[in-house]
């Protein structure tokens, strides 16, 4: 997508060859504006699929889940703790995920109350890199015996082989902009 991509090479900063910093519109301050141009696309993109739940995992996947939310006929926005609050008590479904930013592993965790097997849901990310964090938003959804629509990452790093992986296990991904290297202090993309 033309507007993220260049709103990425305009804001975005790289840390090392491996992580992209955007935190001017998506990570930290958010861009509602762009938010709802992405969402439009998302919808574009997987809306003839029959997608009644959006699923996304705390805390930067929720901004843009919501905005989407609208596109998809306010269908409910779910998102996964990655700790176990004291008012969480209720039974849940649990997958570990191993953090792409800090390196440990934690349980995304979603009540039962709120994935069930009429569930067709969509997840949304905003970075997909070595895709731990949608595999085991996949699995919450597939412990319920929902099904997954489909993937759909902001930003994909694709150098990482998270699509790679996801697709290998079946799954429908797109991304609205796919990042192919790091490299001296520049961002590649694809196309
Ligand atoms: P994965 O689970 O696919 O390895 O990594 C995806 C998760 O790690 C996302 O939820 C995202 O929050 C974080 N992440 C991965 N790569 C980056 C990056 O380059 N920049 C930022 N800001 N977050 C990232």
């Amino acid at each position: 997508m033309e507007l993220l991509k260049q709103r990425i090479i305009k804001d975005g900063t790289e840390i090392g060859t491996e992580v992209v910093k955007v935190d001017s519109f998506l990570n930290h301050q958010l861009d509602i504006g762009l938010f709802m141009a992405l969402g439009k696309e998302i919808y574009r993109r997987f809306g003839h699929l029959g997608i009644n739940k959006i699923l996304t995992i705390e805390a930067s996947g929720i901004g843009i889940a919501a905005v989407t939310a609208i596109y998809f006929d306010l269908v409910p926005v779910v998102f996964a703790k990655k700790t176990q609050p004291n008012t969480m008590t209720e039974e849940f479904y649990g997958a570990p995920v191993k953090s792409f930013t800090k390196g440990t592993v934690s349980i995304a965790r979603v009540s039962k109350k709120y994935l069930n097997e009429n569930d067709k849901v969509l997840i949304i990310d905003d970075f997909l890199a070595h895709g731990e964090a949608a595999m085991g938003l996949a699995s919450l959804v597939e412990q319920a015996g929902g099904t997954v629509c489909g993937i759909a990452a902001i930003i994909e790093k694709e150098f990482q082989g998270g699509s790679k992986k996801l697709r290998d296990a079946g799954y429908l991904v797109d991304s609205l902009a796919v990042i192919t290297k790091v490299e001296d202090g520049k961002i590649y993309f694809k196309d």
